[in-house]
């Protein structure tokens, strides 16, 4: 605790120092930077850092990977990222509050890690000890394919006992399940003619009327279903109609049935069964078509998969709770994982045992206005090193 306390001013530099660098994620040159000097602090620990570039055909940039090596206790794996959703290089400090890109979304939890491994390492406590950090340079928009995009990250999982990530602390909680979420679309065809036509045997009932059910039976079927959520966020109905990711052009009149109706939005779930059972009743909706239409239901690749609260995960947050309270601090509770958007530790917990919000506390992430208050980073990088300290004994 003392040589956390002894590095305690160097926090708000290490922060600034990151900060000073734009890394949004499609600015590839900076994610190197970024990466090159989180690095650099590593290897100063007793870590073997190197920097794992990506092939140009992703469009991104690449991830930090660094191990130190040995024997004792649990094998430790760290997650972290180096990207951030806004161009930064525009740090700003008043006293204990610091502002921009990237200070608790997640610089600040990255320099929470590097903070809690340097005070293990000053005082010998990091000896023989299996750890390997990940930082991704696209967690906030990951390149694709995945199984391309996360090797590192899943092989790094295959040698580690347990994950702990370092996104933004929400008060007194710790993180033990995160929603997944996966992009889909509908495609509803239907006859077209005269609109006195419509309900006849020849016209039917028109896409829009099919879509409408459709969007209905997916509010019946999904509510119901706790921790499930279904976003219907595009659509696009007449004539012709066409969908982008973020837009659409439709064309028709008032006195046309319209044959062609697009939708596109999100799904969020805490679990994989939860996914495959919204499928499930998603695809039972769909084939109950009206007269005279078709209908089409189909799930990007892009799906991010579920952290799922296994007792595995809440015996770990019992014992960040544990660390918590003989410091002084407190109790950690369990954050609800419906408040959380999907993070990077997903991919490796299931199956690892997997515990996030670690890192910098903030307001604003994921916008223009992102703070953070540099008077909690003790406490954060205390529990975080006797956490790690307890683990790997
Ligand atoms: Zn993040």
């Amino acid at each position: 605790m003392a040589a956390v306390d002894a590095g305690r001013d160097d926090f708000a530099a290490d922060l600034g120092a990151a900060v000073s660098i734009d890394s949004a994620t499609e600015n590839l040159a900076g994610v190197r930077q970024m990466g090159d000097l989180f690095a650099r602090q590593l290897t100063e620990l007793g870590f073997d850092s190197r920097f794992v570039p990506l092939p140009a055909s992703t469009g991104r940039a690449g991830h930090l990977v660094a191990e130190h090596r040995g024997t004792k206790g649990k094998r430790v794996l760290l997650i972290g990222h180096l990207d951030t959703v806004f161009p930064g290089a525009n740090f700003k400090r008043e006293g204990d509050q610091v502002s921009g890109a990237g200070v608790a979304d997640m610089k600040g939890g990255d320099v929470v890690l590097i903070h809690a491994l340097r005070a293990l390492h000053r005082t010998g406590l990091l000896a023989d000890t299996q750890i390997i950090v990940v930082m991704s340079g696209d967690e906030e928009a990951p390149g694709n394919p995945i199984e391309v995009t996360r090797r590192e990250l899943l092989e790094a999982a295959k040698s580690s006992d347990l994950a702990l990530a370092f996104e933004s602390a929400i008060g007194k909680t710790g993180t033990v399940a995160r929603r997944g979420n996966a992009t889909w679309t509908l495609e509803v065809q239907g006859a077209t003619g005269h609109s006195s036509g419509m309900f006849s045997a020849a016209m039917g009932s028109g896409s829009v009327f099919e879509t409408a059910r459709i969007l209905s039976g997916f509010y019946e079927q999904l509510r119901p279903l706790d921790g499930i959520t279904i976003n219907p966020a595009l659509v696009a109905g007449g004539v012709t109609a066409e969908l982008t990711r973020t837009g659409g052009t439709v064309s028709g009149k008032a006195n046309i049935i319209p044959q062609r109706t697009l939708v596109r939005g999100d799904l969020r779930y805490l679990s994989a069964a939860q996914l495959a059972e919204a499928r499930v009743r998603m695809e039972a909706v769909v084939r109950k078509n009206l007269p005279r239409t078709s209908a089409e239901l189909k799930f990007l690749d892009d799906a991010y998969p579920a952290m799922a609260p296994t007792p595995e995960n809440y015996a770990l947050l019992a014992q960040l709770s544990q660390a918590s309270r003989d410091l002084g601090y407190g109790e950690i509770t369990a954050f609800d994982p419906r408040g959380r958007g999907a993070g990077d530790i997903a991919f490796v917990s299931p199956p690892l045992p997997g515990l996030d919000g670690l890192g910098l506390g903030g307001k604003g992430e994921h916008t223009i206005h992102e703070s953070a208050d540099l008077s909690t980073a003790p406490e954060l990088v205390k529990r975080a090193a006797l956490l790690i300290y307890r683990l790997t004994r």
